[in-house]
């Protein structure tokens, strides 16, 4: 069992909070967004109101503890960014965020993410490949 930080509880980072909970995983959800952390807390470990732009915040939390962060703070650029750059100046040792696009992605590596993930470019690219894929296609 792993621990696991999910940062931005929109409808990603609701997604890989989840699954990961489901799969018995240890997950510390957070959102400055009170509401949102009411939605998702019997669903994990630990869900907490924060602002992750908050170094003192996030080292109170205790996050040098955990092995992996997804940041998934998404319209926010400015949080995103600020966020990922935190974790990682707190010792979280695999930084995965969440970008808009590739000037965004080539800024997140920058400040140290160790992977970016591109959801709806991803996606969408899913979806055509599958749609192409003969097996679709052959109904
Ligand atoms: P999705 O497409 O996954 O639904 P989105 O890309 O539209 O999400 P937002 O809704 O803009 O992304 O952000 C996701 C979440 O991040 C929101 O619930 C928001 O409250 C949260 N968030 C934004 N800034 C911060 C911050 N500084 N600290 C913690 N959470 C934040």
């Amino acid at each position: 069992m792993r621990q696991f930080i999910v940062v931005g509880l929109g409808r990603f980072g609701t997604s890989v909070a989840t699954t990961l909970a489901n799969k018995e995983h240890d997950v510390l959800a957070i959102d400055i967004d009170e509401e949102k952390v009411q939605e998702i807390s019997n669903q994990v470990t630990h869900a907490v109101q924060a602002d992750a732009t908050s170094e003192e915040t996030l080292q109170k939390l205790g996050v040098d503890e955990f092995d992996i962060a997804i940041v998934a703070i998404g319209s926010n650029i400015h949080g995103n960014i600020l966020a990922t750059l935190v974790l990682k100046e707190l010792g979280v040792s695999h930084v995965v965020v969440k970008a808009q696009d590739n000037l965004h992605g080539k800024l997140l590596s920058k400040v140290g993410a160790d992977k970016v993930v591109y959801p709806e470019r991803d996606m969408g690219a899913r979806v055509a490949n599958n749609l192409v894929s003969a097996n679709v296609l052959d109904y």
